[in-house]
């Protein structure tokens, strides 16, 4: 049986062939996807064996598209909690251990009860434990200094270090557009 659409996103390119983005890896749902077929904005790379029928035409659902015009990535990423987990790769900047996204938190260096502010450069990525046995304190009250010191990311920084977090579904298509060979990358 084939499988219903809605498991058959498609994985979007920028002009040059890269990914729009790693993680979170820039898939369409398929509806999106053919709409920007119709509209003539994207070229169709591959396509999956599924196919969709309206009264006019029939279309085999894309599985990687390209944008026909490129689309600049912005020089300064969102300050989210995506992006700072990110920035520094899920890991607690304090006992240098990695977490899922439901374990983390974050710490001000300079605690927001003596004015620090929640910025790229005060914020670091830590686990629960760690920021409560810091809590209200400075790093030279505790002993406790994050392992980099917190910076603003630049969106290329972030695209890297995306490129390690590999997504839980791929379909073959896509491999191909995909550089794994990057988890291997000593950071
Ligand atoms: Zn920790």
């Amino acid at each position: 049986m084939a499988p219903s659409p809605d498991h058959c996103p498609a994985l979007v390119l920028n002009a040059d062939f890269r990914p729009l983005s790693y993680f979170p890896l820039s898939l369409w749902p398929w509806q999106e996807a053919v709409k920007a077929v119709v509209l003539g904005r994207v070229n169709i790379v591959s396509q999956y064996d599924r196919i969709v029928r309206s009264p006019r035409r029939e279309l085999r659902l894309p599985s990687v598209i390209s944008l026909k015009e490129f689309a600049p990535a912005g020089r300064r990423p969102a300050f989210t909690r995506f992006n700072v987990f990110l920035r520094d790769r899920f890991t607690c900047q304090y006992c240098g251990r990695r977490f899922p996204t439901h374990d983390l938190t974050f710490d001000h260096l300079i605690p927001r009860s003596k004015g620090g502010r929640t910025t790229w450069d005060n914020i670091v990525t830590s686990c629960s434990g760690c920021n409560l046995l810091k809590g209200d304190r400075l790093a030279h009250q505790c002993g406790m200094t994050p392992m980099s010191r917190p910076h603003q990311p630049t969106t290329q920084m972030l695209q890297q270090h995306g490129r390690s977090f590999p997504p839980n579904f791929l379909h073959e298509s896509w491999r191909d557009f995909l550089y794994w060979d990057s988890e291997l990358d000593p950071y």
